[in-house]
């Protein structure tokens, strides 16, 4: 076999552990779902990869989406607030409603079980939301450019706000709903002149320009936005 996978916990982040043939270093990565994968030589113990992750917690942090702490209370972006009951008795379970997101967790919500689940939830919350704004706002560009795509979705995309390949596959980050509407067209606008131009060419920055005349403005803004979300 080339290769056996395992998974272990990190101060609460599950991290899939890969043991590859020819593998030769220790390697950490997000993939595009946004998990977190060791990936290290197949002779090497287990616990060397373990002792390599406590020392990467704080990178864990920042590259996993997991909202700060999840409290009663906690307004989402989605608009609901956060009520948390008491649901020793059964199983973990979530009830949505316009207005709140009501959790009957097994566990103290401290706990990292409460939190993991509850962070779950609420990442798949966010991505229907922000699926949801985007494609309205493709709908709104792409007829305007008259640029076709093929497909879209939003991902845990902690390096990079967006991106497009070759097969005009677009991607988006989760991160965007932390930032203004017009920060988001502009995201939409560039990956979608990426369909026709697969580079930063003075080209690709005049069709921008062409259907966003303060495309700078908001380039600007972007880059002294964080990616962040509560
Ligand atoms: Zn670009």
């Amino acid at each position: 076999m080339l290769m056996t996978s395992d998974f272990v916990e990190i101060n609460s982040h599950k991290v899939r552990i890969l043991k590859r043939k020819g593998q030769r270093h220790l390697r950490l990565r997000i993939n595009s779902s946004g998990n977190a994968i060791l990936s290290m030589p197949k002779r090497l113990p287990k616990y060397m990869g373990i002792k390599y992750l406590q020392t990467k917690t704080a990178w864990l942090d920042k590259h996993t989406f997991q909202p700060k702490q999840i409290s009663f209370g906690s307004k989402l972006f989605t608009g609901q607030e956060i009520s948390i009951v008491d649901g020793s008795n059964t199983r973990n379970r979530v009830v949505i409603s316009k207005e709140t997101l009501e959790f009957y967790l097994q566990f103290d919500s401290n706990d990292p079980a409460s939190q993991r689940y509850m962070s779950k939830i609420i990442k798949n919350l966010y991505i229907d939301h922000l699926s949801k704004i985007v494609s309205q706002r493709l709908d709104y560009y792409s007829d305007l450019t008259k640029l076709k795509y093929r497909d879209f979705a939003v991902k845990n995309l902690r390096s990079k706000w967006g991106s497009c390949d070759r097969h005009k596959q677009l991607k988006f980050s989760l991160y965007l709903l932390g930032v203004d509407m017009a920060l988001i067209d502009y995201v939409v606008l560039h990956e979608l002149a990426h369909t026709k131009y697969m580079h930063h060419q003075p080209l690709f920055w005049k069709l921008c320009e062409q259907y966003m005349p303060d495309y700078k403005h908001r380039q600007k803004q972007l880059k002294i936005s964080r990616m962040n979300l509560v």
